[in-house]
């Protein structure tokens, strides 16, 4: 099955990415027609935090509850899939890459690592795992990376991409990479914003 974007990873990075994506179908010609895939393999640091200071989101939130919600609103985005699967191997063939995972293979234009910072364990030619010395904690890693991007087309986002560990820090830097790849397909900076009626 062939994606525009296929973003691994379904934790804050990943959902900051996905859901910005999925929202500009709606609102621009240029992306009326465009389909996300996100693959997990469920193993989310919100699986194991409580939420007390990320600004406007219910405080004290368990993030497995919070991980719940993340998924409801992804449903209003129709154009955006969320299949829990492990990726194992990304390959560049020609223009397109192709992700294998343990239960399919799909292939996509543009690929977007969201895979925290625990480890990177997906087979995949020029990614360069280095240790994460922006985390106070030992054995932590990221994807070396300039604004985001490894390769063309294949983007890092959230703790991968070594920002602060942080929620806010890691659905934002999501975001920017959904703002970058729009702005790339419109060849104009975009960003989708809605007013109130
Ligand atoms: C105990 C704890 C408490 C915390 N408390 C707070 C807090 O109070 N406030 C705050 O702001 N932040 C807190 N955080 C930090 C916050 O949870 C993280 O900053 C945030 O979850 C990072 O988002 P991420 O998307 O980069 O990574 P993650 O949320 O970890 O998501 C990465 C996703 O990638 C998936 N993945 C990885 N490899 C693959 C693969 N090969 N195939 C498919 N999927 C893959 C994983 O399964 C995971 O779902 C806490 C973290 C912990 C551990």
């Amino acid at each position: 099955m062939k994606y525009d974007v296929v973003i691994i990873g379904a934790g804050a990075a990943g959902f900051g990415c996905a859901l910005h994506l999925g929202s500009a179908n709606a609102k621009f010609d240029f992306a009326k027609d465009k389909k996300y895939l996100m693959l997990d393999d469920n193993k989310s640091d919100l699986n194991v935090g409580r939420y007390f200071n990320v600004a406007g989101i219910e405080s004290g939130i368990n993030g497995v509850d919070l991980l719940v919600k993340l998924k409801n609103q992804l449903k209003n985005f129709p154009s955006v899939e969320l299949k829990v699967e492990k990726a194992i191997k990304i390959e560049k063939v020609g223009d397109e890459f192709i992700i294998n995972s343990e239960n399919g293979s799909y292939s996509a234009n543009i690929v977007v690592l969201a895979t925290g910072l625990h480890k990177f364990d997906i087979e995949c030619n020029g990614v360069k795992v280095l240790d994460n010395s922006f985390v106070p904690k030992p054995n932590l890693i990221y994807l070396e990376n300039k604004n985001n991007l490894i390769l063309p087309n294949l983007y890092v986002a959230g703790l991968a991409s070594g920002v602060p560990t942080m929620f806010a820090c890691a659905s934002g830097d999501g975001t920017k990479v959904a703002c970058d790849i729009l702005s790339n397909w419109a060849g104009k900076i975009v960003v989708v914003h809605d007013v109130k009626a």
